[in-house]
């Protein structure tokens, strides 16, 4: 029999109806055996989710503002569920002590994670599963760093002593016990370690889409489904800009190899679309996606025979490095050469910065351009294809954009360009049409 571990988002587990919902999911395949449950999410666009009212709650508590009925939003939703679930729980113990770990200070990551800890104990004995916490299976080293071996020696554990579980999303606990959450959609990931760790063969993550749109549907209309993917091309599609799953959730599954499927909890019955290792389909298009980011700026440096000062782009790197600033790419020609940064890490600091490269580097010239957009294009079928960047730029030229940047990465899996972001929706729009329609 095989096993698989199923996640479950803030939108599949909003409300009552949601769960059974859910629980009819999960009982129709009884390998589906280690569940993750995220906390509620919004159950229609005005509702909020319960991790945004812990937040604020902590917030209000932090400043002597009373909280009270930010919290009663919290405990409603939760009652709300258990009634509408059809269960007979009674949580107002755990309610009683959120309210006093609020008053005394408890820390944020902690009320935070009540948010999974709850809806994941709920779920447990909605459908008659053990429920397991993620403090005694996720843990951290005192850097704050995911502890590998002891995390996955912790689910090898679990797996001996519980034949189904639920467990909490989102949070583990630091060496000395106090618990520290991931990044905010990090239910993803505790789906992805737990799948590692109890060695599944397949991780379903359950959402409120049928899968990973080929473009972002906010900017073309109804783009295809993509129905097979690979790690890799997902990396770059959700480092660029879209988002289905959260960023670092695939690295635990990559290296062990295992899939994970996207499905819908609303259309349990629609294929979704399935992240694999490899695929060998013949007649592949050229490309499986495209997706993008606004917001970078292009710092373009200027010198004559720059590559004859052997330590150029280490100075140069150096004060990328001093001042905080993550570097996205760097095309460059024989003498000029660019930067690309997020404008986030340049507020407050482009004085700075050319001060010390026109010190370290004694550039000939040295501009920056910021409102830049990265588009990138991604395709396993790129690879074996002649033309793909001939049709990418014949289609942007046709729509009147001007590139400002390009780089294809070595292993032929991208192409990414930099537009100007009022030529944003423009330039995807043209990519999509030209490489998909
Ligand atoms: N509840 C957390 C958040 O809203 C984590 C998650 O949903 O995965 O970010």
């Amino acid at each position: 029999m095989s096993i698989i571990v199923s996640k479950f988002g803030g939108t599949s587990l909003a409300n009552g109806r949601q769960f059974l919902r859910v629980k009819d999911i999960i009982l129709s395949n009884e390998d589906r055996k280690y569940i993750v449950a995220s906390a509620p999410g919004k159950s229609n666009s005005e509702d909020t989710k319960v991790t945004d009212l812990l937040y604020l709650s902590y917030d209000l508590a932090k400043h002597k503002i009373t909280f009270i009925d930010t919290l009663e939003k919290v405990f409603d939703k939760y009652k709300d569920i258990i009634k509408n679930a059809n269960l007979d729980l009674d949580l107002s113990e755990y309610f009683n002590q959120l309210k006093i770990d609020l008053e005394s200070g408890k820390d944020r990551d902690f009320i935070a994670s009540r948010g999974e800890y709850l809806n994941a104990y709920i779920l447990a004995n909605l459908i008659g599963y053990d429920f397991v916490d993620a403090k005694d299976l996720i843990f951290f080293d005192e850097n704050g760093n995911f502890d590998e071996k002891k995390s996955y020696n912790a689910i090898e554990n679990m797996k001996k002593n519980h034949k189904n579980a639920v467990i909490p999303g989102f949070y583990g606990s630091m060496p000395k016990g106090n618990i520290k959450t991931f990044s905010r959609g990090g239910g993803d990931l505790t789906g992805s370690i737990i799948s590692r760790g109890v060695k599944t063969d397949l991780y379903e993550n359950w959402t409120d889409i049928s899968g990973f749109m080929s473009a972002d549907p906010r900017i073309v209309k109804n783009p295809n489904k993509i129905e097979v993917i690979t790690y890799k091309e997902l990396r770059e599609l959700s480092y660029a800009g879209a988002s289905v799953l959260h960023e670092e959730a695939i690295i635990p599954v990559t290296v062990a190899g295992i899939p994970i499927e996207i499905k819908n909890t609303f259309k349990p019955e629609e294929k979704g679309t399935l992240i694999v290792e490899d695929t060998f389909e013949k007649g592949l298009s050229e490309i499986t996606g495209v997706s993008g980011k606004k917001h970078f700026s292009v710092i373009n440096i200027e010198k004559v025979q720059m590559n004859k000062d052997k330590s150029f782009h280490r100075k140069l790197m150096s004060v990328l490095e001093v001042n905080g600033i993550y570097l996205e790419h760097m095309p460059s020609s024989i003498d000029s050469l660019s930067l690309i940064v997020a404008d986030k890490y340049l507020t407050g600091k482009i004085d700075t910065l050319e001060t010390e490269i026109k010190t370290l580097v004694n550039p000939d010239k040295i501009s920056i351009k910021s409102n830049i957009a990265l588009i990138t294009v991604v395709g396993r079928g790129m690879i074996n294809s002649v033309g793909t960047s001939a049709k990418l730029f014949t289609a942007l030229a046709a729509a009147g954009v001007n590139i400002n940047m390009i780089v294809q990465g070595a292993s032929e899996l991208n192409i990414i360009v930099g537009v100007e972001e009022k030529d944003y929706e423009k330039a995807i729009n043209s990519i999509y049409d030209s490489f998909m329609n």
